[in-house]
């Protein structure tokens, strides 16, 4: 904490002008809008965290083997350990196309800089819900493993937890975002594919938004804090969803990634699909087991394709990370002695996990 007592500040270290400014909050957000760079920044750093839980999950997967000596076999044949793999595997490309287009919007001066500081925000939230959630799918999977600083995940899961409130609180980002949309300040570039689903869904919760704030007294009421406020975040997250696939599709995302990323935003929100797309809940999981069938066989690839090993450091990776950390502990020695009494077989590798591991 940085405090200050009777320093006379020279006139150059005040933010803006000495004029009383008509609107103070406006006159804020201006001398203040380089924070902004610090949201979108900030967010990006989602992506190789994203990337990392990828690799570490497929290749401890791969290397963690269950059975017995004689018919040993990796935990990644098990779909419960591919989906959340999978999962994080496609919110990393999308987000890596989304990412793209983001920037490009932001740098726009073209645009109002209110949209431009909307966009900043969205992808943020975005971003930072899709690496939580998919630290928390692999590490889980990753056993007592997963709870360990040395393997990576719980402390950049931390570190995003202080990302998500650092330049820009992302409850506090969309609360306003959300407001300031339904009171017709400004309008989020609309989609480039309105009948896709996540499309749909954005527009279909904005409109029960726009109907409750046109039923209330005014913006600030407490009807719009008790009906309007719980619904912002995933109101922004929504429009992000949307961003992403509509950044996907236009970068040539592999489709297979697409429909995954949209089977895992359907199920954040399963009720509004059922209800107004005729999707229930077996429709729900058979879109999602197609999708990860099909990126399934490309998971070696896709991972190989992130370029994040020379930056993992989880021992569980691998054997040589692993004995290098194992020779690392402090040595306790006694005079215990146990039987050998198994010869241990070949690992045995399904046709999927074989495919996943020759392409990584
Ligand atoms: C990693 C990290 C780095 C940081 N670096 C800096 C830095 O370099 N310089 C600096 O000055 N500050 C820095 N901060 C501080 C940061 O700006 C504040 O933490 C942030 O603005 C949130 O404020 P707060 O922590 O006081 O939380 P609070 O504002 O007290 O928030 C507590 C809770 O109240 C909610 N809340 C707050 N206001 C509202 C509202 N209007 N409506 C509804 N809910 C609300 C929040 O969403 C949250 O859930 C950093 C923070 C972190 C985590």
């Amino acid at each position: 904490m940085t405090t200050f007592h009777n320093v006379r500040l020279p006139y150059s270290a005040l933010l803006g002008s000495l004029q009383k400014p008509a609107n103070f909050h406006t006159n804020l957000m201006d001398i203040i809008w380089r924070i902004t760079i610090g949201t979108i920044a900030l967010g990006c750093l989602a992506l190789p965290f994203m990337q990392s839980y990828a690799t570490i999950g497929t290749m401890y997967s791969l290397r963690r083997c269950i059975g017995s000596p004689a018919n040993r076999m990796p935990i990644l044949q098990f779909r419960t350990q591919q989906a959340p793999i999978l999962s994080v595997t496609a919110s990393a490309y999308m987000m890596q196309a989304l990412q793209r287009w983001a920037i490009e919007q932001f740098c726009d001066e073209r645009l109002d800089s209110r949209v431009r500081h909307g966009i900043a925000a969205i992808f943020k939230a975005v971003m930072v819900q899709h690496t939580q959630a998919g630290c928390m799918g692999v590490s889980e999977r990753c056993g007592a493993q997963g709870l360990f600083a040395h393997n990576q995940m719980t402390a950049l899961h931390n570190e995003m937890r202080g990302i998500a409130i650092a330049e820009g609180d992302i409850l506090g980002l969309s609360i306003r975002l959300v407001t300031e949309i339904l009171i017709g300040r400004y309008e989020m570039p609309p989609s480039i594919n309105p009948t896709s689903l996540l499309a749909r869904h954005e527009a279909g919760l904005f409109k029960e938004l726009r109907e409750t704030i046109a039923s209330v007294p005014h913006h600030r009421s407490s009807e719009v804090n008790r009906l309007i406020l719980p619904h912002s975040q995933a109101m922004v997250e929504a429009m992000g969803h949307r961003m992403a696939y509509d950044a996907a599709v236009a970068a040539g995302v592999r489709p297979c990634l697409i429909d995954l990323y949209v089977a895992n935003a359907v199920k954040l929100d399963p009720a509004w699909y059922a209800e107004n797309a005729h999707l229930g809940r077996r429709a729900q999981a058979d879109m999602e087991t197609k999708a990860m069938d099909e990126v399934l066989p490309l998971l070696g690839t896709l991972v190989r394709e992130m370029d994040v090993i020379p930056y993992i450091t989880a021992p569980i990776v691998s054997d040589e990370l692993w004995s290098a950390f194992v020779g690392s502990l402090q040595v306790f020695k006694g005079n215990g002695k146990v039987d050998v009494f198994h010869e241990q077989g070949p690992d045995l590798f399904t046709p999927d996990a074989e495919m996943v591991r020759s392409h990584l």
